[in-house]
């Protein structure tokens, strides 16, 4: 009995790995970017949470525009948990003046 089959050639082999590899080098980078871009929104979303809870305690506390809130003060309070930047920033809470920041690159709110 004849074997009706010799499975792949190393030539049929190589031009799926040829295809798996340029899908991935075109579908990688975009997915990596479309977090980056989620993980600074986010981050952005919370800086203006940050940036809310500080007015609402100046005002409610009678503090001074360059008067400088802690945690303690906004947390839970004004907000309710402590929030943290998606890619690991840390961040600044700042005056009451001053947008708070993330210590990562492009996670500010644009002013
Ligand atoms: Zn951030």
């Amino acid at each position: 009995m004849k074997l009706s089959s010799k499975g792949f050639t190393l030539l049929e082999i190589m031009s799926v790995v040829a295809i798996i590899v340029i899908l991935a080098a075109i579908v990688l980078p975009n997915v990596l970017n479309d977090r980056a871009v989620a993980q600074k929104n986010a981050c952005i979303a919370n800086l203006y949470q940050i940036m809310k809870a500080k007015v609402i305690w100046a005002n409610e506390n009678n503090k001074q525009e360059t008067d400088l809130p802690g945690w303690a003060d906004l947390v839970p309070e004004y907000i309710k948990e402590q929030p943290s930047c998606p890619a690991n920033g840390v961040y600044a809470i700042r005056a009451v003046n001053s947008y708070p920041t993330c210590t990562v690159s492009g996670h500010t709110i644009s002013e």
